[in-house]
């Protein structure tokens, strides 16, 4: 039996990783005041559609859709905002001023799988909404520079844009039109077919041939209105006054019509071609798309969980994380009534330590398998101690031993 294509087992061995940049990830958010929303991986297709666009990639041809018994079309989630709009809206909290939320999950495509890209995949989002400040759009930008300098990253290249308005968009878009028009002869058939539904997402082509040409298309930001060029300068100072280094990138547009001014992405060099580690922007648009009734700000970004995990790896940084050792184990030799040795165990346990045993066997052969598995201390209770009411403690870094009453050992224990 193999696992599904595009999926992976998290095994024991690097499992503690993961729990390490989770409980970073939930410290980082807790500083931000972002709290957790928990979505389900099953959604209704429609949510999507409706969300980022039947036309898109994503929707059209990487879901993992099919129908339940009833008839009703279901996916599993490719992306975690448009659930976190849905149950905003369902639960009525969107009539909140102001929702401050994170979340972490796994996503699915079915994409072709490579370094980086699972089709079971995890991210870490960020989503503010109801908040009209840049100071939201820079909040949503510093958790993501907090968290990887957290988990000790450094050399990532932040890189942003703004994509306006619509009102300055639709001006955008028409010179756009103008000087890629020419060049379409010359431009893949993907471009050519965007150029008509969703003429931004030229700027996506990989193909060198169109790459030239997208080269020197009229940048967005030279189109921009005056409240969007103030809110654009606005963000760029306060980029400055946190010391982050920024680079402005007009070839980030995030194709979907609902993005409005800032967008950005956090790019690493160790992850190769495919750079990019982080992503969001501002979409004050989303949320009337779901009911026209609903206007409500919002901006937030997505972490690829497994970029991360790769970057960690890349940077030698897991090497500083360390998993949990067992502190204890109960030698028990056959024969002894096992009633203390249980009473031990529990109290050791409830100090937040570890202890295992295998029960009553020979002595020699259950010190072998503590040593296998590295056990900080071994307990013996063997004939001896059980007629005098005492316990063994064997240090095993040196091997020295020492006989103690159970009750003193006990209310040693209790007293860590
Ligand atoms: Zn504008
Ligand atoms: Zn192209």
């Amino acid at each position: 039996m193999n696992s599904v294509k595009g999926t992976k087992d998290v095994l024991p061995n690097n499992s503690y990783i993961i729990k390490y940049v989770e409980s970073v990830v939930d410290e980082v958010a807790k500083s931000f005041y972002l709290k957790e929303i928990r979505t389900p991986i099953l959604e209704y297709s429609s949510l999507f559609k409706r969300a980022i666009g039947s036309d898109t990639d994503v929707v059209s041809k990487e879901m993992f859709e099919f129908d339940d018994r009833a008839g009703r079309t279901l996916c599993l989630r490719p992306e975690g905002t448009a659930g976190v709009v849905r149950a905003l809206i369902e639960s009525g909290l969107y009539r909140n001023k102001i929702n401050r939320l994170f979340y972490k999950g796994a996503m699915f495509r079915a994409e072709k799988p490579q370094k980086g890209r699972l089709r079971e995949f995890h991210q870490i989002g960020v989503e503010i909404v109801g908040d009209e400040s840049v100071y939201a759009d820079i909040d949503v930008i510093m958790f993501n520079i907090m968290l990887l300098d957290k988990l000790g990253i450094r050399d990532y290249e932040l890189r942003i844009n703004s994509v306006g308005c619509p009102e300055c968009r639709k001006s955008y878009l028409l010179k756009l039109k103008e000087y890629l028009s020419p060049h379409l002869v010359h431009m893949c058939d993907t471009c050519n077919k965007r150029f008509e539904t969703n003429v931004l997402r030229v700027l996506d082509c990989k193909e060198e041939k169109c790459r030239k040409i997208i080269s020197s298309v009229p940048t967005i930001i030279d189109s921009l209105c005056n409240n969007c060029k103030t809110n654009f300068n606005n963000v760029i100072s306060l980029l400055e006054i946190n010391k982050v280094n920024y680079k402005i990138d007009p070839m980030i547009v995030r194709g979907l019509d609902y993005y409005n001014n800032t967008v950005f992405e956090i790019h690493h060099s160790s992850l190769g071609a495919q750079s990019a580690i982080a992503g969001g922007g501002r979409y004050d648009g989303l949320f009337s798309q779901f009911d026209p009734k609903i206007n409500k700000f919002a901006v937030g970004s997505a972490i690829g969980f497994e970029r991360l995990l790769i970057l960690l790896e890349e940077l030698e940084l897991t090497k500083n994380i360390k998993d949990y050792s067992l502190d204890y184990y109960l030698v028990i030799q056959e024969g002894v009534n096992p009633e203390k040795p249980f009473e031990i165990m529990k109290n050791i346990r409830k100090a937040g330590m570890s202890i295992i045993t295998s029960g009553p066997d020979r002595i020699s052969k259950q010190l072998k398998d503590a040593d296998k598995l590295g056990a900080r201390f071994v307990l013996i209770f063997g004939e001896d101690e059980s007629k005098n009411n005492t316990i063994t403690l064997k240090d095993m870094s040196n091997g020295r031993q020492f006989t103690y009453l159970i009750d003193e050992f006990l209310s040693y224990i209790m007293r860590i």
